[in-house]
Formats: structure tokens, sequence, C-alpha cells
């Protein structure tokens, strides 16, 4: 069983952005420059802005951090991203998710230019994903790709289970992996909470992704032996031994499923880690105008 390292990955990833913004400065161009609008007091995306805003300064990027209160009116946000879709010096930005609820998230996505759309959100660039033309992936599927490609982990013609059909994950990555791609080429079976006899399926599996948000869901006798499981879930569960009084567990039971498994992810230390260093890859794929030229 080989525990895939999101940590050493993510730093790896990031010493070739670091190395690549290096030569963009000495040859006189312009540092990648990443915006991230952050609206309220929620602890987690405070903390998920803060890890990209820190990973930027890691890299050699600059880094803009737009602030508003959770009281914030949807025309204010939707004039923001405008400001943030006209100023030249913005590469890419993210807004942060969720919004407060009397925001409109879906108009907010759909205001962002789809050429500045580091996230992947908007639907032209999941649409051009999903047609396999040039797009910005979402930074959680991209960071999930990244991982199998660099573990060299056969993909062609590999039953794949995915758990979960999130716009963010689920759907992106059943889409990326049954695509004819370097990392793809698989038969992908998408499961939802409507699923009937959801072991039965994930037993199936050859690479299993589960992205669910329920602690510790698939257990060990829901896999067969070998398989490869991509862990995305981040859940906080009561943990009074700990400093904090939680800790992180992902989606899947490590315990029962990882002495099966030929290849797991950890929670922390997986998938959470490379999706920053995603959305750091996209940066730099919008500043090189890569995907729209
Ligand atoms: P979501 O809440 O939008 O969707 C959850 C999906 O799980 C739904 O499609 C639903 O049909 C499915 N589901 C719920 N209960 C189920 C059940 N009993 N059986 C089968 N399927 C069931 O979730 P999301 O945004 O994709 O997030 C999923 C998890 O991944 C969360 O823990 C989240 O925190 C985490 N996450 C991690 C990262 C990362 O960077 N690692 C990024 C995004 C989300």
């Amino acid at each position: 069983m080989t525990i895939i390292d999101g940590k050493q990955l993510s730093e790896t990833i990031k010493l070739e952005i670091a190395q690549e913004v290096a030569a963009i400065k000495a040859a006189g161009g312009k540092i990648p420059h990443l915006a991230a609008v952050l609206v309220g007091e929620n602890p987690a995306s405070q903390a998920y802005v803060g890890s990209k805003v820190r990973s930027c300064e890691q890299v050699g990027f600059q880094s803009t951090l737009v602030k508003r209160d959770a009281s914030i009116s949807e025309q204010e946000l939707l004039s923001i991203v405008d400001e943030l879709n006209q100023d030249p010096s913005v590469d890419g930005f993210i807004v942060q998710l969720p919004l407060p609820g009397h925001i409109d998230e879906n108009k907010v996505i759909l205001a962002i230019d789809p050429r500045k759309d580091v996230d992947g959100f908007h639907p032209v660039n999941f649409g051009r994903m999903a047609q396999g033309m040039p797009s910005f992936v979402s930074a959680t599927p991209y960071g999930i790709l990244q991982m199998l490609e660099r573990y060299n982990i056969p993909t062609d013609g590999k039953h794949c289970v995915v758990v979960g059909r999130s716009n963010i994950v689920g759907t992106p990555i059943s889409i990326l992996l049954s695509r004819k791609a370097k990392v793809g080429n698989c038969t992908v079976t998408l499961t939802h909470s409507r699923t009937k006899d959801l072991p039965a399926e994930t037993r199936r599996a050859d690479i299993l992704i589960a992205a669910i948000g329920i602690p510790e869901f698939v257990k060990g006798d829901w896999v067969k032996e070998g398989v490869v499981v991509i862990d995305v879930g981040i859940n906080r569960i009561e943990d009074p031994a700990s400093k904090k009084g939680y800790r992180l567990v992902g989606d899947v039971d490590f315990e029962q499923v990882a002495p099966k498994s030929s290849y797991i992810t950890p929670v922390p230390g997986g998938v959470g880690l490379m999706t920053v260093t995603s959305l750091l890859m996209n940066t730099l794929k919008a500043a090189k105008k890569e995907i729209y030229p």
C-alpha cells in the first residue's frame, strides 16, 4: 500500500511554479497575480483563503485579498467582480464559496470573466472541459488528475467509481476521467445519495473517488483488494484529546480501507493541499494566456 503524499507532491509542484516565476521575473515579465474575494467570517473559508494567499507568496506570485462583510449586497459584490474582470494587473481571481444566503452564487459565478476564472466554476470553462477543449479545470479535480499522473497510476480501461455528484468535485472528475486523455479512458460510474446499493457499486471500483462530506463513510468491506482510493472529504469530528477539540477525517474509513488499497490519499495531507496548488497552476496558465491566447 502506498500513501499518496499530497504534501510532498504539492511542494514539488510549487517549486516548479516558483522556478517559472523566477524565470519570468528575470526576463522582466509580469509576475502572475491572483486575487481572492472573501465575504463574511466563515472560519473554513477564512482558512482556505488564508492558505491560498500564503501559497501565492511561497511561489512568488502577487496576491490581493478583497475582504468584505457578510452584509455586502449582491450588487456590491457583482461590482467587485466587474472591477477584477477589468483590472489588467489581475490574471485570475476566485470568489470563495459559500456566499451568504442573500447572494445568488450562480449570478456571481456567471459574472466572472471565464479568462480569469481560475476556479473553473464558470459554465464556459465547465463546458469546454466537458468537450475536451482547453479550459480552467476546477482545482480539486485538477489536483486529483495530478496525483494520478505523478504517481504513474494507470487509468486506461480502469473502472472508476465516483461517490458524490457536486458541481465542483464529483461531476467534473467523472467527466475528466472518462475523457480520451493521458489521465482518462476510465469507465466511470457516478454514484450519489439516490444510488441503490452503494457498496455493491464501490466494490467494483479499480479507482474510488469519495466526495460526499460524511466522515469515514466508506468502509473496509465496500472496496476490493488493490483499489486506488482518492478521499476528497474534509470533515471535522470532535476529539477532546486534540488541542483544537476536533480533528479532520475524510469520507473514507482510513483504518479499514488502507490495508486493502494499492494507493490511498490521507486526510489531512492529501487532496486538500493539491487543491490549493492546482489553483496556483491555473493562475500561472492565466498569466501565460495558455487557455485563452
Ligand atoms: P456536496 O455536499 O456538494 O455534495 C455531496 C455529494 O454527496 C452529493 O452529490 C450527494 O448526492 C452525495 N451524497 C450525500 N449523501 C450520500 C450518501 N448517503 N450516499 C451517496 N452519496 C451521497 O459536496 P462537495 O462540495 O463535493 O464536498 C464533498 C466533501 O469533499 C466535503 O467533505 C468537502 O469538505 C470536501 N471537499 C474537499 C475539497 C478538497 O480540497 N479536498 C474540495 C471540495 C470539497
